[in-house]
């Protein structure tokens, strides 16, 4: 009796996960009996420790130490959007100018533009990065920002974090190795979940306003008022009607002028 009812526990066990998985945004398949067992570990490490502080800071300079040149990294999130939520016209002039950046992209963008994630992530011009499995702020007690959908346990947040970075492994052959959570808050506790499955939460220094519907002329000023050596400006690529293209070409030039360099994050990260 006793391994049978064992064996119907774990079933039971196995099927409400499933259940649970299934209201996940159509991810369920993502929730196979390995993972299960890899989050749980990943769960039960943690569970003891409190949140911690609730921020979208992460207070560390990416600044390259000595290196005697200035670099700036410029940040583009793709949340959710449309099908076809892809800002060319900003990626044509990235390409056109040779600017490499770094992309943080959901799993619910990656799946509405598919050919364009192949092509931009065979471009090596282009760092991918994680923006979670499906655009949730990333707090292990449900805590959120701006109205934005957000995490509500361990478990979440690693489905967030964890999924995505296999669904970008698998697609790409490399798996990422930064994080960035929807709105960029996240609590410490999370910010620990994201080194333990090898990822680094990153914030922004420099906010571009692109999500406020800032104009080309204010994005510009934003971009140029903040830059300094080791910043990340964070801006977005998924809204093609947003001026990001327009505003770039205004602030490049200047930021040259000046003596800035343009680095993706893995290339000037103090790792
Ligand atoms: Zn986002």
């Amino acid at each position: 009796m006793r391994p049978l009812s064992l064996k119907l526990a774990a079933a039971l066990v196995l099927g409400a996960a499933l259940a649970s998985a299934a209201g996940k945004g159509g991810y369920a398949f993502y929730y196979t009996p390995e993972y299960l067992r890899f989050r749980k570990r990943i769960v039960d490490e943690f569970k003891k420790m409190p949140p911690g502080r609730f921020s979208e800071f992460t207070h560390r300079s990416r600044a390259d130490k000595g290196a005697g040149h200035k670099v700036i990294a410029l940040t583009f999130d793709a949340c959710t959007g449309k099908p076809g939520g892809y800002n060319k016209a900003l990626i044509d002039y990235l390409r056109a100018e040779k600017i490499p950046a770094t992309l943080f992209v959901t799993g619910v963008w990656i799946d509405r533009n598919r050919e364009t994630f192949a092509e931009l992530s065979k471009d090596p011009l282009f760092e991918i990065e994680n923006h979670g499995l499906l655009h949730r702020l990333c707090s292990t007690s449900g805590r959120t920002m701006y109205g934005v959908r957000s995490t509500m346990d361990l478990s979440g947040v690693i489905d967030e974090m964890e999924l995505n970075a296999r669904k970008i492994q698998q697609l790409t052959g490399r798996r990422p190795v930064f994080f960035r959570s929807a709105t960029a808050y996240t609590d410490d506790l999370s910010r620990k979940v994201a080194e333990r499955l090898g990822m680094e939460v990153v914030s922004y220094d420099v906010l571009s306003g692109d999500a406020m519907k800032d104009d080309a002329a204010k994005i510009s000023r934003n971009i140029l008022e903040g830059a300094r050596h080791g910043a990340v400006v964070i801006m977005h690529f998924n809204h093609p009607e947003w001026p990001e293209a327009a505003a770039l070409k205004l602030a490049v030039p200047e930021l040259r002028k000046r003596g800035f360099n343009f680095g993706r994050l893995d290339s000037f990260t103090l790792r």
